[in-house]
């Protein structure tokens, strides 16, 4: 088993529904088992004139690989009506993998750590709630990305 952390995010259609629904959705999949979970929190969009998000993020312990465990999210991605439109456009549900145990990928379909983990609040803040100690694989502490990673535009529920 590796410990994932997986960022929720939904904006349209009951958003924290959408979420909860998702974690029942996790917590179901197969070789894995969730660990915790974060807070929820309200965030602006990273684009303008969209519904604010509401995000958390889920702790999973896993055994399946990292695209097996990906085509599971997308596929409940897609189970909760996630259509692809404009890039970054409103969604029912975005799951992305945030951090695979210590795992770096850079694969086409999938890179980890998530690439603007460090820039985005709605995930950082969270994140922080389940493991506020965290070194990532490249030397940088959790700490000091939120140090530099001010908390704006969110708000803990
Ligand atoms: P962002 O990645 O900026 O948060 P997004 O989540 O809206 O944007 P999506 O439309 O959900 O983007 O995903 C686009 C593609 O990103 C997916 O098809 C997937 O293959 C790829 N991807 C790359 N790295 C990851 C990751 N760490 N987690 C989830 N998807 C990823
Ligand atoms: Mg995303
Ligand atoms: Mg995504």
């Amino acid at each position: 088993m590796e410990r994932v952390y997986i960022g929720l995010g939904s904006n349209l259609a009951d958003p924290a529904e959408q979420l909860r629904n998702a974690l029942t959705a996790l917590a179901q999949l197969s070789h894995s088992e969730l660990a915790g979970v974060s807070s929820f929190y309200v965030s602006d969009s990273l684009l303008p004139g969209q519904p604010r998000y509401t995000n958390a993020v889920a702790a999973l312990d896993s055994a399946l690989e990292p695209l097996a465990l990906l085509d599971a999210l997308q596929a409940i991605e897609l189970d909760q009506g996630r259509e692809r439109h404009e890039r970054w456009g409103p969604r029912t549900l975005d799951l992305d993998i945030i951090l695979f145990g210590d795992r770096v990928i850079d694969e086409p379909r999938l890179k980890v750590p998530h690439y603007h983990l460090h820039a985005r609040p709605f995930v950082l803040y969270p994140l922080a709630e389940l493991v506020p100690n965290l070194q990532l694989a490249d030397g940088r502490s959790l700490n000091q990305l939120l140090a530099e990673c001010p908390f704006v535009g969110l708000e803990r529920l």
